[in-house]
């Protein structure tokens, strides 16, 4: 640990959702990790997510201040305090008032106590100004890799009418082409507010390394947008145990060690990996074409299909109706292809398994830089969000990873979906980079450079390690320089 004589007191204030919440907790290790003051502000709920994951030789860095989740008041289940427990449409609704009512309460803790900086997503805009009102910086946290922002703000700024159909993404440094179009919703209105108000704070905080997002588009965005970024990532890797790294998130419904033995069985290099995230629940028809490609390819697989918790008008009968017949029996078990996880998966161990060859992945931010860091190469398919963004950093700009061609872009990945990817597309892309051949190969080979390009960043002396050492030293200046 870094020797700090006056260290710094930050408040991290995650959002309620696991994709947001277990990076910004990392990071808040991060800090402790050199020797600061780390206040995180949450609810009850979330709390018991995360606590056991924080690393008990830094407890007295890291503190926890809990405030009451207005469950009653906005009519949600006892405990439903997470985006990823939301399974409808109402339920989302309670979610977002319960998160405007949260607003007061988290104010009302910085204040009393103020800290040296406030570390929030950059989805609370309103702690800009209570920052400006204390006279303390505000980093704002993304969960976006900065090539999507860039994007994004390259979208915003142009305009695009709606309707299917590939457009160029006009002004950064590579063309890149979508084959779908943004939602309004990620073209105007929040998001773009959002954004907006992030450029006020002192700077963003990245979960990734600079080598992924690459310099152009660190230039882009401090040069061309005229704004601070801070590459401190993949910042999983602080994690530096098997049991540090299982205790992260929800904790696994599948044992680790059950997951580690199948996994042992195989060969190096042999096993796909499947998971779409925390929030994207697909329809049990899309699940289905999934599962009869995975049975026409023939690969090894490890599939994590996640649970609905709480949405009450779906059968046992439907709940389970989503399995080609005899699809467990045949391919699901010990000394089977297939491992079926429902629920929550160790997906840092899983990834880091020599036998996994391939990650099939919605494109969350979290997922992608995770597997960068594993050396493991992706097969994309975007859900919702920035994730089509994230896609085209995966395939068209980095080469690690091909396309499953999905164009139906969702508001929120809790939808049902209207298409369907087709069995035939997914096997074709899980074929054009598990059969092997050229194009795999390379791709293989480039997803590893970025695996040991990740780990050196993440190491003293790396990129994102002096990333975060310039970062404390700016806030301590900060700091000391305020009358
Ligand atoms: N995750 C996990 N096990 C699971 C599902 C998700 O460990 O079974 C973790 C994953 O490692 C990642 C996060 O949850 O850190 C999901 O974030 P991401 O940005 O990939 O997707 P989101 O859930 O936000 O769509």
């Amino acid at each position: 640990m870094d020797r700090v004589e006056q260290p710094l007191k930050l408040h991290v204030i995650p959002y309620l959702s696991d994709g947001h919440m277990i990076p910004l907790c990392d990071i808040a290790i991060l800090f402790a990790s050199r020797g600061h003051q780390v206040t995180i502000i949450t609810t009850p709920s979330n709390v018991k997510t995360f606590q056991k994951s924080l690393p008990s030789h830094l407890h007295q860095y890291l503190h926890i201040h809990t405030i009451p989740f207005p469950s009653q008041e906005v009519g949600l289940p006892e405990g439903v305090e997470n985006l990823s427990g939301i399974p409808d449409m109402d339920k989302l609704s309670r979610y977002t008032q319960a998160m405007t009512l949260l607003q007061p309460l988290i104010e009302e803790v910085v204040e009393h106590d103020p800290p040296d900086c406030i570390v929030a997503d950059f989805m609370y805009p309103w702690v800009e100004e209570l920052a400006n009102k204390l006279r303390i910086p505000r980093l704002a946290f993304t969960c976006f890799s900065l090539f999507a922002i860039c994007a994004m703000k390259s979208v915003m700024a142009s305009s695009i009418h709606g309707g299917s159909g590939s457009f160029l993404i006009q002004g950064l440094p590579h063309p890149i082409r979508l084959n779908a179009t943004p939602p309004m919703t990620l073209r105007e209105g929040n998001m773009k507010e959002i954004l907006d108000i992030q450029l006020k704070s002192h700077g963003l905080i990245v979960n990734n390394f600079s080598e992924l997002d690459g310099e152009e588009y660190t230039e882009y965005y401090e040069k061309t947008i005229n704004h601070k970024a801070w590459h401190i990532g993949p910042a999983y890797l602080i994690r530096k145990t098997a049991q540090e790294k299982a205790e992260r998130g929800q904790g696994s419904t599948v044992s680790v060690h059950e997951c580690m033995s199948w996994l042992n069985s195989k060969r190096d290099n042999s096993v796909l990996y499947i998971s779409f995230g925390t929030i994207s629940y697909l329809p049990n028809k899309q699940l289905y074409e999934i599962a009869s490609a995975l049975e026409a390819c023939g690969h090894e697989f490890i599939w994590v299909v996640p649970e609905k918790k709480g949405k009450e008008d779906e059968s046992e009968e439907e709940k389970e109706n989503w399995l080609p017949k005899g699809f467990e029996e045949r391919c699901i078990g010990k000394n089977k292809k297939g491992l079926l996880v429902k629920g929550w998966a160790p997906q840092l161990l899983i990834l880091e398994h020599s036998a996994i060859c391939a990650f099939l992945t919605h494109c969350g931010w979290n997922s992608i830089v995770e597997a960068a860091a594993a050396g493991v190469p992706m097969i994309t398919w975007p859900v919702h969000g920035e994730q089509f963004y994230n896609e085209k950093l995966v395939t068209q700009v980095r080469g690690i990873g091909v396309e499953v061609g999905a164009t139906e872009w969702s508001i929120l990945g809790i939808f049902d979906r209207e298409s369907v990817v087709r069995r035939e597309s997914i096997e074709k892309a899980v074929r054009r980079l598990l059969d092997g051949g050229d194009e795999a190969k390379k791709i293989k080979q480039r997803a590893r450079e970025f695996g040991d390009k990740a780990k050196r960043a993440a190491q003293e002396g790396g990129s994102s390690h002096r990333n975060l050492t310039a970062l404390i030293e700016d806030l301590k200046r900060l700091r000391d320089n305020k009358f």
